[in-house]
């Protein structure tokens, strides 16, 4: 016997997958080589509720690189290692109003505005605590798998387009060892993050990541305490403020859900206790928020009354 509510959520996913799978606007990213080769109109959703319940809809097993979407992961690694206050000595956690690359440190503390841009991210990266750089990224790697329930891998043809062209990552990292927000080697820094934004998987994967979040740092479908349930709240804090970029304000006013997007078209929000759901769409609006994901989330927030101000 199922839960009357698993019918009504599988027919939800296939309504938002049919309403929205039309929308042609926006760019797929070009700007690392790899990333163009994405199909356009692949487009999957899936979403996993706090008891463990999977669904989905469209392309939810196609894989690809989780890009930015990785940030909120690593930083509750780095959260979970080190607390608050060493993380935010390094990394601020204000909204920037500028886009994801933008070179921006603040002049008077020389730290990155928060841990959702480039910059925040690669400093964040380099405080996972590790005696070299191999483990370093290995304990990221098991860090993502273990929010996701499965080990996950890199995308290598993603992994070097990145590091060929990612100069303006690299220029970020040295800018940052100026101020003194970067710890360790720029270099090295940067190929962890290029790593760190390589790695694969599918939506459906997302959406458990996404869960794990909203489930107080316990993966709901391994059982697994992946990070404390306080870190968890304050990534989804920071995700809340940061996480759509420039268009922050905006997705917090329409949406009114924690949210990470990706230049590859991953998108995840969380209902905090609630679910956690991902959208995969490779085509991105001005700010480098994927059209699909964007619009499914506005529908998927209204419908159900998500907003997180509202009151049920
Ligand atoms: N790897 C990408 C970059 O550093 C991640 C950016 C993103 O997903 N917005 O440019």
């Amino acid at each position: 016997q199922r839960p009357a509510g698993i019918d009504v959520v599988s027919e939800a996913l296939a309504d938002l997958y049919r309403r929205c799978r039309d929308l042609d606007q926006g760019e797929v990213a070009d700007y690392i080589p790899q990333l163009a080769l994405a199909d356009p109109d692949c487009f999957g959703l899936a979403l996993v509720s706090m008891d463990g319940h999977r669904y989905q809809a469209g392309d939810s097993r196609t894989g690809f690189t989780l890009q930015s979407v990785t940030k909120p992961f690593v930083l509750a690694l780095a959260l979970a290692e080190l607390g608050t206050d060493p993380v935010g000595r390094r990394v601020g956690c204000e909204p920037s109003g500028e886009a994801f690359n933008a070179i921006s440190l603040d002049p008077v503390t020389g730290r990155p505005a928060n841990p959702m841009i480039n910059a925040g991210a690669i400093a964040v990266t380099a405080l996972v605590p590790a005696a070299d750089p191999g483990e370093r990224f290995a304990r990221i790697l098991d860090c993502l798998g273990r929010f996701a329930g499965r080990r996950l891998e890199v995308d290598e043809a993603v992994y070097r387009s990145e590091a060929e062209t990612g100069d303006r990552n690299r220029a970020l990292a040295y800018l940052m060892r100026g101020t003194g927000a970067l710890a360790g080697d720029p270099a090295e820094a940067v190929d962890t993050y290029f790593r760190q934004c390589s790695v694969r998987a599918t939506v459906e994967d997302l959406a458990v990541m996404a869960a794990t979040l909203g489930n107080g740092g316990v993966n709901p479908v391994t059982g697994e305490a992946v990070v404390p349930e306080p870190v968890a709240v304050q990534v989804l804090a920071v995700m809340a403020t940061c996480g759509m970029y420039d268009a922050a304000g905006e997705w917090m006013l329409r949406v009114g859900l924690p949210a990470k997007s990706g230049v590859s078209g991953g998108l995840v929000a969380v209902a905090p206790a609630r679910f956690g759901v991902a959208v995969h769409s490779p085509r991105l609006d001005r700010v480098g928020n994927p059209v699909r994901g964007v619009a499914v989330l506005r529908e998927l927030s209204e419908r159900f009354g998500l907003h997180l101000m509202h009151n049920p």
